[in-house]
């Protein structure tokens, strides 16, 4: 075997990892299916992170040696996805990470001595695999009948730019930041903009739990909710869709002309031959203290490994990165 460590994905975690694989001498290949933060550079153009990077208050930094905040021009609570893309391509340059680009791994399976990986480039083996290809794998919709098939539905993952809905009735479905975000940004170009939640709506200036930050969008979403700019819909979620005409839980129905699902994503990874990965009732792999899935070798980390609730984020997942070295160097 030639690799130490295959890594499939180089978004924050996979790169972090192959940064601390370095450190220590042990030799790695990282399998990116397009570029670094790929994940990053298909987002919405000007996105602010909902995780602050600040001295003292910094979620967002993959490490503190050199932070998001020391690059001049991003010193800002919250920063901008393009702040974040330009902290993740320093981070590669000045860590001399190799990432191979535009290499898609289609499946996996154990071999001998390891793991044999089958990508788009041809095969690659490894010792160790680390899947680290996030836990956005697919659009999640709310549980309506047909309606991802619906050509008046738009998932956020979809969503480029408000201007597209310029004159539109906007139906926004979700609670979280992306609804609260869109909606936000739909304000004043679109014709009329709703927002329908399925549970009440909640603040992080009010409970201070992580789940209901809104990033900087908080009070300006208020303040247009109590303009009726927004229009909302509390805790009244979609039930049933016919073409754009919607019907909610209250029993009233109302026509837009697109319904975007600002509804999360749904884990998964690639295919794993043989006895294969176990999942827990959320979709996302049964996992050791030291990150190490149900096929020994196999690890997971990134937003894919659920060590606890808080690993959704970079601030959640970053120290899990290293449990998962030590473990691999031990056994190496
Ligand atoms: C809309 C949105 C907003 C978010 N905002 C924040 C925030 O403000 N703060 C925060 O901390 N977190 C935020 N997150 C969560 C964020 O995605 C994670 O914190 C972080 O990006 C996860 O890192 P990761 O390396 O685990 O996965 P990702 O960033 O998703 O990286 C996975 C990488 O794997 C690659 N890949 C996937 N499949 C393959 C394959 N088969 N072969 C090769 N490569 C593959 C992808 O191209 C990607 O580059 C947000 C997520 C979303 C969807």
């Amino acid at each position: 075997m030639r690799n130490d460590v295959v890594i499939i994905g180089g978004g924050p975690a996979g790169l972090l990892l192959a940064s601390l694989l370095q450190q220590q001498g042990i030799r790695y290949r990282i399998l990116e299916r397009g570029k670094a933060a790929q994940s990053w550079r298909n987002m919405r153009q000007g996105m602010m992170l909902l995780s602050p990077s600040v001295p003292g208050t910094d979620w967002t930094s993959l490490t503190f040696d050199r932070p998001l905040w020391s690059i001049p021009g991003t010193k800002r609570p919250f920063p901008s996805r393009e702040d974040f893309l330009c902290y993740i391509e320093s981070f590669v340059r000045e860590n001399r990470i190799r990432v191979e680009d535009n290499t898609l791994a289609m499946r996996a399976r154990p071999a001998p001595g390891g793991f044999s990986i089958e990508t788009v480039k041809g095969e690659v083996e490894g010792r160790f695999l680390v899947i680290a290809t996030g836990g956005a794998f697919e659009p999640a919709f709310p549980d309506v009948h047909g309606i991802a098939e619906n050509p008046a539905v738009v998932h956020s993952a979809d969503f480029i730019d408000c201007m597209a809905y310029s004159g539109k009735r906007m139906l926004v479905v979700g609670g979280g930041n992306s609804a609260a975000e869109l909606a936000i940004g739909l304000a004043g170009t679109a014709a009329s903009v709703t927002l329908c939640t399925r549970n009440p709506l909640s603040y992080f200036s009010v409970s201070a739990q992580l789940d209901d930050v809104r990033g900087s969008s908080e009070s300006l979403l208020k303040e247009l909710i109590k303009f009726r700019i927004i229009k909302v819909r509390e805790a009244d979620p979609p039930l049933a869709l016919d073409g754009g005409s919607v019907r909610f839980a209250s029993g009233e129905t109302e026509s837009f002309d697109c319904v975007l699902c600002a509804t999360g994503y749904r884990p998964g990874w690639l295919p794993v031959e043989g006895d294969g990965v176990r999942a827990d009732a959320d979709g996302f792999p049964l996992i050791s203290p030291t990150g190490e899935s149900t096929v020994p070798g196999l690890y997971f980390i990134g937003s894919l490994a659920r060590f606890h609730r808080r690993c959704a984020f970079i601030h959640g997942f970053r120290n899990y990165v290293e449990k998962v070295l030590w473990d691999i160097t031990d056994k190496a």
